[in-house]
């Protein structure tokens, strides 16, 4: 048993700030970050013995929940063959031919080893394809770390961005148009300032990093045909999104076909996957046969595909994601009904197996409505739920998740955990 506090001091010295993604290191919530040892279907086990129901599910791809019997068999056996090769196998067709199969935008897609990689590219070719250099993105949709993405909206609507990183030049951000989540009428006006310059429009259709934030009615359909009108590429950032609210993810359940799709976090099963697809003419200009540079030494890794064709493979199961889905409900209402009990402002949502907490009355529908919430509220319930063995995302800014272990009994410990801690605030 090794103290969380000793740990932390000791990461301290050789990472900085002792992680390897910043949201880990609790900033927002205060605190030391308990170290996993362990885990298992829904709970999460650390090194001082503590056990957590947990709701981060290594923030998104853990659907099945840990070390599922069944992924932990193929990721084996793959490792067996052989750990990378750097040439063609089949696992990758098979991985390529699921997600083509799933994703009916996508004709073709090209396997990359994180979200990041997957979104880089996605703008690179779309700018490559469009031979156009500006692009939109959306205040409070994350899409990785690259440069171009690091980017907080000018002093006016119209205005490029700046970088919201240090280390990133101005000059890199100067193509980024940043607009407010659910503000078609910017999309409208920005379209009118540069109605032929604008290479495509980058947006995750269900907002998870924002906390959750829904596409009000008609926004998604607006930028659909905004985009085809102006020869605009529109992407579907579907990284947490695709396989995680439903079979096809946001483009399925709206019914809006973007032009390119991204993906990762469940497609990889809990191993380093990303991809980027779509139609077939948009992909032919990535290299080999077009002049847009893409590589990646461990991309279509045989281990990594073995462990999301094995998740992929389950979430096919008959009635997988009603199940998730009334799951992640049935939680999200015994969440609210408690806080009502305890006249606490809060509101909750869901869309299959991802769900939001609000510190306020009314479900935000942009960043500066999240923004608004009880920022102490949410820390004292965090922690409070954390003392209960409750492991949510450590932020107000981030979406949480149910997987397919989190059953009754999880729910129900859930919930009383939380009328006790809704009691405190
Ligand atoms: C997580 C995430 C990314 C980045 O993926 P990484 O694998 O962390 O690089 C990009 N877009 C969205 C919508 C995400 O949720």
């Amino acid at each position: 048993m090794t103290q969380h506090s000793d740990l932390f001091d000791r990461a301290c010295k050789v990472i900085p700030g002792g992680v390897n993604s910043p949201v880990r290191a609790f900033r927002s919530v205060g605190g030391t970050p308990p170290f996993i040892e362990r885990a298992l279907g829904p709970r999460l086990w650390d090194t001082e013995g503590h056990c957590y129901i947990d709701y981060v599910g290594s923030w998104g791809p853990a659907i099945l929940g840990h070390a599922d019997p069944d992924v932990v068999a193929a990721v084996q056996a793959a490792a067996a063959r052989g750990l990378s090769f750097g040439a063609p196998t089949v696992a990758e067709i098979e991985m390529a031919e699921a997600l083509v199969e799933r994703f009916p935008s996508m004709d073709q897609v090209r396997l990359v080893s994180s979200g990041t990689e997957a979104t880089m590219s996605a703008i690179r070719l779309a700018r490559g394809y469009t031979g156009r250099d500006r692009i939109i993105k959306f205040d409070g949709c994350y899409h990785g770390h690259s440069d171009s993405l690091l980017v907080k909206s000018g002093s006016g609507m119209l205005t490029f961005g700046n970088p919201s990183s240090a280390g990133v030049p101005p000059e890199f951000v100067q193509h980024t148009l940043v607009l407010g989540y659910n503000d078609l009428a910017a999309v409208e006006a920005a379209f009118a300032h540069h109605p032929e310059d604008i290479a495509c429009i980058i947006v995750e259709p269900l907002a998870g990093n924002m906390n959750f934030v829904r596409p009000v009615p008609g926004f998604l359909e607006g930028l659909r045909s905004l985009c085809s009108s102006h020869g605009t590429v529109l992407i579907f950032d579907e990284v947490m999104t695709g396989l995680r609210v439903g079979p096809q993810g946001m483009q399925g359940l709206s019914g809006v076909r973007p032009d390119l799709t991204t993906l990762a976090k469940i497609i990889g099963g809990g191993m380093p996957v990303g991809a980027f697809g779509g139609h077939a003419a948009i992909m032919a200009s990535i290299a080999p046969l077009g002049p847009v540079y893409q590589a990646g030494t461990l991309s279509g890794n045989p281990v990594a595909m073995a462990a999301g064709l094995a998740t992929l493979r389950k979430l096919q199961q008959p009635g997988f994601y009603e199940a998730l889905q009334g799951q992640t409900q049935k939680l999200v209402q015994g969440l609210e009904a408690a806080a009502r009990r305890h006249g606490v402002p809060f509101c909750a949502d869901s869309e299959g197996g991802m769900f939001g907490l609000f510190f306020q009355a009314e479900r935000p529908r942009n960043l500066a409505e999240v923004s608004a919430g009880d920022a102490e509220a949410f820390k004292r319930f965090f922690h409070g739920m954390l003392g209960h063995g409750i492991y949510l995302a450590p932020s107000a800014f981030e979406a949480s998740f149910v997987s397919a272990c989190h059953d009754d009994e999880v729910l129900d410990t859930t919930i009383s955990a939380a009328e006790q801690v809704f009691a405190t605030l």
